[in-house]
């Protein structure tokens, strides 16, 4: 919920502020942090190749700048009133679509079609709203406050509902920056566009969306993109704000490399995330990390070995018990019919102890492995944590050793944990 929560919370306080008096800039600040942060959004989605929000910058510039243009009273109310309604239409629908598409980088095809699409948008804006300047005497200030046609709100609203929709389904920052920075650009519409509060909103529209950048490279830094566990990154950092007492487990999935052999590097991919589902869930206060290929570290701060044995061993017991249904590519290579296995996959599934067979049921295109896991508990305070770790790598080599499908504690005697021969099946 976090990528959401964040630029939801500093909406409510820009709202706050605006609207209690506490701080409501000045017309030319509110300008300059509108200009600033849409800077500063461009070049870290340019530096982050980050084009979905590149373009919904632009979009919201353009829509920034129509605004400031036909609504700040130099031109008739039709004018204005129509330069509204077509960036209160255009936005929402600018947002869905890049939503929609695919991340393609910074290359000419991509910025060229994106650029050719809001020009035209533009010079559709332009053309609707037959720019015919008021005689100098008829100028005001500002134009009157202009409310917001019906189809706009249902524009906005139908928006949100699929940005919102989206953000459930993937969870990517880009989606609720997306999402964050419709809901501002709708309160900047709704407060008649021009002027201080409006341009303020505007602003905080662009900010969101460059933290949205900002959130997104956090992300890939921080977290591996195949699993979504943390990443190694993320394991250091743990690894300095830990104080002892704390248990390390480093789980290795057993005979992997049969694994991608027998069924493909693409399905092995799928295991990798089947187990990472089951490790993300580790009771105990547990907090699983991909520290690299098919092994993962679980940190326990403040429990010892004693403590972690038991959801250690839940976790082992969840993992030998998932299944994966193949699928894609694997699944469609095989034969129709009442037998879909192959032959090829059928052979293997009989050779050696690794890689057993179900029985009849599930049907044989569901695989299995298992982990072995050796943990550690920091013995003393000054232990340094690599020592620690140390341990935890020489147990699990004792697991491995062992015969597999076992935990095995860095402090205690072999426990005899293992259920059903280790391996894939
Ligand atoms: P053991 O039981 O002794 O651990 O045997 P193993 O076959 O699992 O041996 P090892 O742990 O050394 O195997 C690591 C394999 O993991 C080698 C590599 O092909 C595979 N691997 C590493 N990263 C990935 C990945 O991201 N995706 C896939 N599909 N395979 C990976
Ligand atoms: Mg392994
Ligand atoms: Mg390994």
């Amino acid at each position: 919920m976090k990528p959401l929560l964040m630029p939801a919370i500093f909406l409510l306080l820009v709202g706050a502020l605006l609207h209690t008096g506490i701080f409501l800039p000045s017309a030319p600040l509110a300008l300059y942090a509108f200009f600033g942060a849409c800077l500063a959004g461009l070049l870290l989605s340019w530096r982050f190749h980050s084009s979905r929000i590149f373009s919904a910058l632009l979009v919201l510039y353009l829509a920034q700048q129509a605004i400031s243009y036909f609504c700040a009273g130099s031109f008739p109310a039709r004018s204005a009133s129509i330069a509204l309604t077509s960036v209160g239409i255009l936005v929402p629908l600018n947002f869905v679509l890049l939503s929609f598409s695919r991340e393609r980088g910074f290359c000419w095809p991509s910025l060229a079609s994106t650029g050719t699409v809001l020009f035209i948008q533009s010079v559709v804006v332009l053309v609707l709203c037959r720019p015919e300047p008021l005689p100098a005497a008829h100028r005001v200030a500002h134009s009157p406050h202009l409310p917001l046609a019906f189809a706009v709100e249902v524009g906005f609203a139908a928006a949100a509902i699929i940005l919102l929709i989206r953000y459930a389904l993937f969870r990517q920052p880009a989606e609720s920056g997306l999402l964050c920075a419709l809901a501002t650009c709708f309160l900047a519409l709704d407060f008649g566009g021009s002027g201080r509060i409006p341009t303020s909103y505007f602003s905080a529209a662009a900010f969101i969306l460059a933290g949205a950048v900002v959130e997104t490279s956090y992300l890939l830094a921080y977290h591996d993109e195949l699993t979504a566990l943390p990443s190694r990154r993320a394991f250091n950092d743990a690894l300095l704000r830990l104080t002892p007492p704390y248990s390390i487990a480093v789980a290795d999935i057993d005979h992997f490399k049969r694994c991608n052999d027998t069924y493909g590097h693409e399905t092995g991919d799928q295991v990798l995330q089947l187990v990472a589902s089951r490790l993300a869930r580790v009771s105990g206060g547990g907090q699983a990390y991909r520290c690299g290929g098919e092994e993962f570290v679980i940190l326990f701060p403040g429990k010892t070995a004693t403590a972690v044995l038991e959801p250690l061993e839940q976790l082992r017991r969840d993992i030998e018990a998932s299944t994966l249904r193949l699928r894609g590519p694997d699944r469609r290579r095989q034969t129709r019919g009442p037998d879909r296995r192959n032959q090829r996959m059928r052979g293997r599934l009989h050779t050696g102890h690794a890689i057993r067979q179900l029985g009849q049921r599930p049907p044989a295109w569901e695989i299995s492995v298992t982990v072995s896991i050796g943990v550690a508990t920091s013995a003393t305070e000054k232990q340094p944590v690599r020592e620690v770790m140390h341990a935890a790598d020489k147990a699990l080599y004792r697991a491995k050793a062992a015969g597999r499908n076992r935990i095995e504690s860095a402090s205690s005697s072999p426990r005899r944990s293992r259920s059903k021969t280790a391996g894939i099946a």
